[in-house]
């Protein structure tokens, strides 16, 4: 059900901790990044131990709730342990976040699971979506979300650009089916360190450039790296703009025909 900054919402969190249990929580780069610092590690450190799917997921191998649930890895005794640096679906939660045409979307599920595990959030006051979005202070994980939304898009439309045979939309097909953990073995490693541990430690606080900064080392990654193999670098770059997508929670078969339908463009 999509919902508007102005809706009311019929509970408040209470902190409870539930949601931090057996829920799949999304990480961008720049999430890896903010947590590599809360956490004293470097991206790639972060990345390998704290994530898993290709490095797109948090991990969930915390202690079991009593219900066959297992915590996120950083959940410890006193709640989050990088609650200041929590990811943008942590903060949104029971909300998710969907852009469709270049907005923004908010949507409740039906069916969120706050009433079974903190029944005591339906008996709190009321507030506004607006309002539980700014207390999350959910800012800037916005802005890092969207900003990768145009990169994803972006470098799906370069790699149609790119792509000369027939055998890049099969392959493609095949790829976007995959989970992002088997995707992500597919790409040369140092294409998989460059698409989650970019390494910008010092722009972690501006999400926007980072994410700009970001975008800046892959393509020039790509001008430098594929010289008279336009496939090949057709297919490593949808390969990332689908590892980048995961997080935004882009369907891979939509990636998938936004970048045959630039191929179509580019060959007509
Ligand atoms: S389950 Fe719902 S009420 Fe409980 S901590 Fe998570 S978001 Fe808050
Ligand atoms: S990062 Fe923190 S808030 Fe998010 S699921 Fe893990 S412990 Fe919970």
């Amino acid at each position: 059900m999509d919902i508007h900054p102005l809706d009311v919402l019929h509970l408040t969190c209470v902190r409870g901790g539930g949601c931090c249990h057996a829920k799949q929580i999304a990480v961008t780069p720049w999430e890896i990044a903010r947590l590599a610092r809360a956490t004293g590690q470097s991206a790639a450190q972060a990345r390998d131990r704290l994530t898993t799917a290709g490095g797109t997921r948090l991990r969930t191998e915390g202690a079991d709730d009593g219900r066959g649930h297992a915590a996120c890895s950083l959940l410890g005794a006193q709640g989050c342990s990088v609650h200041a640096d929590r990811p943008l679906a942590c903060r949104l939660f029971p909300l998710g976040r969907n852009l469709a045409e270049g907005h923004a979307v908010y949507h409740m599920p039906e069916q969120h699971r706050c009433a079974d595990l903190c029944p005591e959030a339906l008996a709190q006051p009321r507030r506004r979506v607006g309002e539980w979005l700014q207390q999350q202070d959910v800012a800037d994980g916005e802005v890092a979300h969207d900003a990768y939304g145009r990169l994803v898009c972006g470098l799906l439309a370069h790699a149609g650009q790119l792509a000369e045979s027939e055998e890049f939309a099969a392959e493609l097909h095949v790829r976007a089916a995959l989970d992002p953990g088997r995707r992500a073995a597919l790409l040369p490693r140092p294409w998989f360190e460059l698409a989650t541990a970019p390494g910008l430690p010092e722009l972690v606080d501006d999400p926007a450039t980072f994410v700009l900064a970001h975008a800046e080392r892959i393509l020039g990654a790509v001008a430098a790296g594929f010289a008279g193999e336009p496939s090949r670098a057709a297919l490593v770059v949808a390969t990332v703009a689908l590892q980048l997508g995961e997080p935004l929670g882009i369907p891979a078969q939509a990636a998938v025909g936004h970048a045959l339908a630039a191929r179509q463009a580019a060959v007509a």
